[in-house]
């Protein structure tokens, strides 16, 4: 028996953030003893965007129990199997970074060197031929994966887009049921203990007073207690991600209507996402306010809108970084008053669930091990360093002519993504880094996409015969095809699994 357990957490605020958290501490800490308390103010809007995401957030949902058709019912959600990115590399060029793996390896020799030795000679199918999200999503289709793994059908991952406020809306009322106590109120001032700094309370407007043993920041951008309070510090990464801005809007489903994808589309200076939901699509434009002022930025974005718009322009800015240390003391930062990376591989919510998800690895006791903590910090500054090199990756590899795009293409990158570019570049190796979220996988979608072509092919694969390797590599985009045309479009399998009153065919 633990001598000095916590006993009380108090999460301050109540975004994706808060509540996501409150979920998860509910479920794992409700037989513990630890009261869970979350208090959040009706008089700051919460971000209000981040509604898109990636696969491992399936399993947060089994963790907690939910009920998929259920949540994405409430959530007016829909499904999600890739990103298309246009305009990338070049204007009117397109590619998708899928979800899963492409092909299978050939005694233990990977795929992808089997299909850059077919591009080398001139008789490569596209890649997305090899990648069952991939074709389902060029094809419109969605179906739940197989959970035989001898079926193709079992290797279809998936993620969902959905409602932002709803979601939050959602997992409160999951939190609130499983014993989580809401507090409505703004934070009007922070106690701190005279020699050690900690936290010990807060003050609400009204004057009620809260005190927890262990506190959660999930106050959004204010980063009330882990940077107004404590002066944690910022790193900041604007001279690799030039965006500091976005400007967002929801508009009525249109164009291509219900795609099973995020798109995200390269403009001048940034790029607009689009996330259809059941009943509408979320939009944004994120850019440089170096590059291009707000004005044009929405006149940009209102050119793009696939249908007439059903709010006003949402003006959010922001500053690409990460504090200098996500746990200090007994403060733990998460969400968007951790750090911020632009949404162009949907990773925010992910990072929300990877925090919680060491917060629990590592819960402390009233003695805060420093060893602890620190671990937990160095975990996060790995992940979200890596991720961020992604992200980089997708800026600096373009061939486009304005302005932002030839400094990104120029800027110097940070050194382990240009040894990761220069490997791949040369003969397509590639060796995942520990702990990086992004697989193989998508780093072969992402290099490709952006028009890193590697010079050779692993000189292993030429040792197989090319009439064998035609013909693995022949079935085995069939056999993705027919599966992906069996598929219903994901228009039907929404109306038939998960329609909210408001779906839109
Ligand atoms: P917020 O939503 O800002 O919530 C902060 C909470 O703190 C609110 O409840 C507020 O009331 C409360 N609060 C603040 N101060 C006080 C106080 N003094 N007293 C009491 N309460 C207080 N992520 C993705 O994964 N996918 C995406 O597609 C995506 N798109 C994005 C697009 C943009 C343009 C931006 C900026 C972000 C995007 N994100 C995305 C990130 C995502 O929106 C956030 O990670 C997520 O919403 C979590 O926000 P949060 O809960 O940390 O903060």
């Amino acid at each position: 028996m633990t001598p000095n357990p916590i006993r009380k957490v108090l999460i301050v605020g109540g975004g994706t953030a808060g509540w996501m958290t409150a979920a998860a501490l509910a479920k794992v800490l409700d037989a513990k003893g630890v009261a869970v308390t979350l208090v959040e103010s009706d008089a700051i809007a919460t971000v209000g965007v981040g509604e898109a995401t990636i696969p491992p957030i399936t399993t947060f949902n089994q963790i907690l129990g939910i009920d998929e058709a259920e949540f994405m019912r409430a959530t007016k959600g829909s499904f999600k199997l890739a990103i298309e990115f246009r305009d990338w590399l070049r204007p009117g060029h397109r590619y998708l970074h899928p979800f899963g793996n492409f092909g299978l390896d050939i005694e233990a020799l990977k795929f992808h060197q089997f299909w850059l030795r077919a591009h080398h000679e001139g008789w490569a199918a596209p890649i997305d031929d090899f990648n069952l999200p991939a074709t389902a999503a060029n094809l419109g289709k969605f179906a739940l994966p197989s959970k035989d793994p001898g079926q193709v059908m079992s290797s279809l991952k998936y993620a969902f887009h959905f409602d932002a406020g709803l979601y939050a809306r959602y997992l409160r009322a999951h939190a609130e049921k499983r014993g989580v106590t809401r507090v409505e109120g703004k934070v009007a001032s922070v106690q701190q203990h005279g020699e050690t700094g900690f936290v010990t309370g807060v003050t609400l407007e009204g004057g009620q007073g809260l005190e927890a043993d262990l506190f959660v920041d999930c106050t959004g951008f204010r980063a009330l207690l882990i940077e107004q309070t404590l002066k944690t510090g910022f790193e900041d990464w604007g001279h690799w991600l030039a965006n500091d801005r976005a400007v967002a809007l929801q508009c009525e489903m249109g164009g291509d209507g219900l795609t099973p994808v995020t798109r995200a589309t390269a403009h001048e200076a940034g790029w607009i996402w689009r996330i259809p939901l059941q009943h509408r699509i979320g939009t944004g434009y994120v850019y440089s306010s170096k590059h291009i002022s707000d004005e044009d930025a929405l006149k940009t974005l209102q050119g793009a809108l696939d249908g007439k718009p059903t709010q006003d322009p949402n003006f959010i800015k922001f500053r690409p970084g990460r504090r200098k240390q996500i746990w200090n003391k007994n403060v733990v930062a998460i969400g968007l008053s951790s750090g911020f990376l632009e949404p162009l591989e949907s990773t925010s919510i992910h990072m929300i669930q990877a925090g919680i998800t060491k917060l629990l690895a590592l819960f402390p006791d009233k003695g805060f091990d420093p060893v602890e903590i620190a671990e937990y910090n160095r975990l996060t500054i790995l992940q979200v360093e890596l991720i961020r090199d992604f992200i980089i990756l997708h800026f600096h590899a373009n061939r486009r002519d304005e302005p932002y795009w030839k400094a990104l293409r120029e800027m110097e990158i940070p050194p382990d993504l240009k040894r990761k570019i220069d490997l791949f570049r040369a003969s397509g190796r590639l060796f995942q880094s520990d702990y990086d979220l992004f697989a193989e996988p998508s780093w072969i979608a992402v290099l490709l996409g952006q028009g890193v072509m590697p010079q050779r092919h692993d000189p292993l694969v030429d040792q197989y015969d090319e009439a064998f390797v035609r013909t693995q590599m022949a079935r085995l985009s069939a056999l993705i095809q027919q599966t992906g045309r069996a598929m219903p479009s994901h228009e039907d399998f929404i109306a038939r699994y998960c329609a909210a009153p408001e779906f839109v065919r």
